[in-house]
């Protein structure tokens, strides 16, 4: 059962879902499609989760409106954050947190400055997904300093808003992380790591998020949402295995074996 809030009966968030680009009538190109949503899906969720308490964002939840059902963020920036799932948040009154990377704001298949800025204007929170999508494990500690502060002072140059949160790309954590990202003015770190939002949030250890792929159907959903333990740890167990053998293969092993594994899939649909 979700935990409920002492004070006034209502609840603080289950779990973060983690989105990623939607499309409407074709597949964008250079989005991975595993990780890609039909809008129609996305409003079913919102639907369900308007059955409940609401989404919001995280950063409404650390400004003090911590009553909602779920977390929603969004990783990357694709321009179907604007164009599709923007209205649709508005349609139902709930909030998400975008993670951009300035490199490739305005760039072909990316949101714009512009559109970022109306998003905010309209209570979106815009934040960091680092500089340009390169794995922060891949820096030096230099390095990663020089790209956190850039992301940073970018996104709050150009939107006006106060950047406090940070997606690394790809979940890739390096051990030095959190006193670095801490050092570079980030509140807190939100991981690719699946599991259950704790009442508070923590400031000292990352945010677990629920990674939302095609795969996952309304029941599933319906799990997550609620909190459902069993259904939270399966997707950790997964994860788990999926870290080992990126461990195991390095990453550009792991994306060759993975682009191979899903071009065999799609000869075989
Ligand atoms: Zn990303």
């Amino acid at each position: 059962m979700p935990i409920t809030h002492p004070a006034n009966g209502t609840r603080s968030p289950t779990v973060a879902l983690m989105y990623h680009a939607l499309f409407r009538e074709e597949m964008p190109s250079g989005q991975d499609p595993h990780y890609t949503l039909h809008a129609d899906d996305f409003d079913r969720h919102l639907q369900q989760l308007a059955a409940t308490q609401g989404g919001t964002s995280t950063a409404a939840v650390l400004n003090g409106f911590p009553q909602a059902q779920a977390i929603l963020t969004f990783d990357d920036g694709h321009m179907s954050n604007f164009t599709l799932a923007f209205p649709m948040l508005l349609k139902h009154g709930m909030r998400a947190d975008f993670f951009i990377n300035p490199a490739t704001v305005g760039t072909p298949g990316f949101a714009r400055w512009s559109e970022l800025r109306e998003m905010a204007e309209a209570g979106m929170s815009i934040q960091s997904h680092g500089y340009d999508h390169v794995y922060l494990t891949h820096l030096s500690a230099r390095k990663l300093r020089e790209t956190l502060s850039a992301a940073r002072h970018e996104i709050e140059q150009r939107i006006g808003q106060p950047v406090t949160l940070l997606a690394p790309p790809g979940g890739r954590m390096p051990a030095n992380l959190t006193a670095i990202a801490r050092e570079c003015g980030y509140a807190r770190i939100l991981s690719s790591i699946p599991g259950r939002l704790p009442r508070v949030l923590p400031g000292d250890s990352s945010i677990p998020r629920m990674a939302v792929t095609r795969a996952i159907d309304e029941t599933v959903f319906a799990r997550w949402i609620e909190g459902n333990r069993s259904s939270i740890l399966r997707e950790r167990l997964r994860y788990q295995g999926l870290s080992l053998a990126k461990r195991m293969l390095g990453d550009a092993g792991y994306e060759r074996v993975r682009a191979r594994t899903l071009a065999a899939l799609r000869g075989a649909s």
